[in-house]
């Protein structure tokens, strides 16, 4: 049995560690473009921030097992190796070793594209211009510190998703003069709604951000090839350093030339044990789609653990054995410099487009009780189906892990649980942790 991996990073790792532990005979060869594998990339804005342990800018904290450590499980890697086609019919890969620049054929009995997403790069921001950046990888990352250490003092992000919202932190704590623009009328735009994404919005102007909001990014200035700015509809913004976070795509180029079927996100079509419609070939991570529990859609949410778990389903089914992605409920966290925020399931505006019919109540409260020290102001919103009382979804902003609450609504969303179900939990109540009638209660009482 010969397992060829391309891709070496969450989903493709997984899916070889978790063959070899199931097939100890198998023969499981991982293929990866870039110098690193089995990383978490999630950690990439804490190095820039200086927040990690190690030496200062070290990405080699991320780092979970070397490919030493994966050779000595019996998994070989070939870093630098680009795959560049599948011919699922003879079943072969074509790989081009970057090192020697020869390109060769590898046979496989099974195939795993583990090939994630990559970063989208609107036309003005061209690859060539210096100090113009994604940040995706460690190589995403090393470039940008390269440039901090060059004394970079002013950045413009472009984008407010999560990754430009971390960043923003990142770069302001590194003493930069940070401007962040985004298209639309608010920050954070997919994960929560409008009233939530105001906070995040006045978290990012509190902490001196430059935050520019309906604002469209038409081209770049330049001085002898290196970025000196950006041009806006409004003027220009002076910048060192420019970071585009606009989004992800699928990297989906193999899966296609395959004959790999997508879904509508784009991204590709699997079953629940990360099969494709091509025999022999599977897919998991960030680069597939997956099936959200609430509305049972299929969807393309590119998040750590579904891509850890879905390679670890694909590992095993690819040597025979037989295990299922249970599919995501849509549960996300993030840090803004003091203010924290997460969501699970649908926001309102989600389950307004899913046509459920679905009601919400908010509720600020103390995280902890009202008389500690320590207690700070808690946002939640609790979404439910109207009528049957089926929770939807939960957004929360608040500090520290005060809005981990939000693991309970995943759990109970998991289940398909009620309002009246999470009314009656039994949570954890002490004084530093929260109030008597944590506020889950309360919210659930007031939608119930
Ligand atoms: P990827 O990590 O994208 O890895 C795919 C690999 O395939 C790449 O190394 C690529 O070089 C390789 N590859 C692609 N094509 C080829 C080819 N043709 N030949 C050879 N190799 C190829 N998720 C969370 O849940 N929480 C977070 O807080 C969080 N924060 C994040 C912060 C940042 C800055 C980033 C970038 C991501 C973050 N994520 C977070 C997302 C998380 O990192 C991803 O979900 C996860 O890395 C996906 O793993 P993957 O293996 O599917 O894909």
């Amino acid at each position: 049995m010969r397992i060829l991996v391309v891709g070496g990073v969450a989903a493709g790792m997984s899916a070889a560690s978790r063959a070899r532990r199931h097939d100890p005979h198998a023969r499981i060869t991982v293929l990866e473009r870039s110098d690193w594998i089995s990383y978490g990339a999630c950690g990439l804005p804490y190095v820039l921030s200086r927040d990690t342990r190690g030496d200062p800018g070290d990405f080699g904290v991320l780092v979970a097992r070397t490919p030493e450590q994966m050779q000595d499980q019996g998994i070989d890697v070939h870093l630098r190796h680009d795959v560049t086609g599948v011919d699922a019919a003879a079943r072969t890969v074509r790989v081009h070793d970057r090192d020697t620049g020869r390109t060769r054929t590898e046979p496989y009995d099974q195939l795993l594209l583990a090939t994630g997403v990559h970063a989208a790069r609107p036309d003005w921001a061209a690859r060539d211009v210096a100090g113009v950046h994604v940040l995706r990888d460690i190589p995403d990352g090393q470039a940008i510190e390269a440039d901090l250490q060059r004394g970079a003092r002013r950045a413009v992000i472009v984008g407010g998703g999560y990754i430009g919202l971390e960043v923003a932190e990142s770069l302001t704590r590194r003493g930069l003069h940070v401007t962040l623009l985004e298209h639309a009328g608010q920050v954070a735009g997919r994960a929560l709604d409008p009233a939530y994404r105001d906070l995040v919005g006045q978290t990012l102007r509190d902490a001196g951000v430059d935050l520019r909001t309906g604002t469209q990014v038409r081209g770049l200035h330049t001085r002898a090839g290196r970025v000196t700015g950006v041009e806006t509809q409004d003027g220009p913004v002076s910048a060192d350093l420019v970071i585009v976070a606009v989004g992800v795509r699928p990297s989906t180029d193999l899966a296609r030339a395959a004959g790999v079927r997508l879904g509508r996100s784009g991204a590709v079509s699997v079953d629940a044990r990360q099969r494709t419609n091509v025999d022999g070939i599977w897919a998991a991570g960030d680069v597939c789609e997956v099936t959200h529990r609430v509305t049972r859609r299929r969807v393309h949410l590119p998040l750590g653990l579904a891509a850890n778990r879905m390679g670890r389903v694909a590992g095993v089914n690819m040597v025979g054995g037989d295990a299922r992605f249970p599919g995501v409920v849509g549960t996300a966290i993030f840090r803004v410099f003091d203010r924290s925020v997460a969501r699970t399931g649908l926001t309102q505006d989600e389950a307004d487009a899913a046509g459920l019919d679905a009601v919400s109540v908010d509720l600020s409260s103390r995280d902890h009780a009202g008389y500690m020290r320590d207690a700070h102001d808690l946002h939640v919103r609790l979404t439910a189906e109207r009528g049957s009382g089926r929770l939807l979804g939960a957004q929360f902003v608040g500090v520290g892990d005060a809005v981990k609450r939000v693991d309970v609504i995943a759990a109970l969303l998991h289940s398909r649980g009620r309002v009246h179900d999470l009314a009656e939990m039994d949570l954890a109540y002490a004084p530093p942790f929260s109030s008597v009638w944590d506020v889950l209660l309360v919210a659930a009482g007031r939608l119930g």
